[in-house]
């Protein structure tokens, strides 16, 4: 049966963690609520699906639960859809003339898996070589951050991550490299520990295979959390 055959592709397709593009797929409608709105519920969506598991939610240990949750999803861990949270770019123009390939190594990522809804954790490498504006080095922490705030795809966070820095620091010579660990693979499925998935998008000069090398020996991949 036709309906049953696209169940089972799409199913597929997330349980092989593949992405369908580098934009997340937002609707037009995606900021017409409000954040209390949305709050208010998905704070009965998470109830529903509590007490559809039996739990009591009358409990003292999981009366708050669904406001909790609906308050981590909304203001915490899937703040970054809101294009009103991006940060700000700031850039400086390269006082110094710094030519060589500037890395910042070991940026934490905390995100979450868009197909199963559990934590992808591990860290991400930033490289970029100015052509005279730079970025101060925690704003590359927090362009991480806010892409890692949506329900994501490694691949798709790698590339947002280069595009975002392209555009901020106007030149295409921006690579990433993220590696991490996927719970949805390591606690169960295939429930492979101490597996880790690594992305990598390389834009301009990384593209050539020198340029490329030379990142790859200040990263030392390490994945550590
Ligand atoms: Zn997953």
């Amino acid at each position: 049966m036709k309906i049953e055959n696209d169940f089972n592709d799409i199913d597929a397709l997330g349980e092989d963690h593949l992405s369908s593009s580098s934009e997340t797929p937002l609707r037009a409608d995606a900021f017409e609520l409000s954040s209390s709105e949305k709050i208010n519920i998905i704070k009965d969506d998470v109830k529903h699906i509590l007490e559809t598991l039996g739990l009591d939610l009358t409990d003292d240990s999981l009366k708050g639960t669904p406001n909790r949750v609906a308050k981590m999803f909304v203001n915490e861990i899937f703040s970054g859809l809101d294009p009103d949270k991006k940060p700000s770019a700031s850039t400086f123009d390269n006082k110094y003339k710094y030519g060589e390939m500037l890395v910042e190594k070991n940026i934490t990522v905390y995100s979450t898996c868009e197909h199963h809804l559990l934590p992808i954790v591990g860290r991400a490498h930033i490289a970029y070589i100015s052509n005279g504006t730079v970025v101060g080095l925690s704003k590359m922490n927090r362009i991480v951050d806010y892409y890692s705030k949506r329900p994501q795809v490694q691949e798709r966070l790698t590339i947002q991550i280069v595009k975002e820095l392209q555009k901020v620091l106007n030149t295409d010579d921006v690579a990433c490299v993220i590696d991490a660990k996927h719970l949805c693979v390591n606690s169960r499925g295939i429930r492979d520990i101490e597996s880790s998935t690594v992305t990598s998008e390389f834009g301009g000069k990384f593209k050539e295979s020198d340029t490329r090398r030379e990142l790859l020996e200040y990263i030392k991949l390490e994945t550590q959390f």
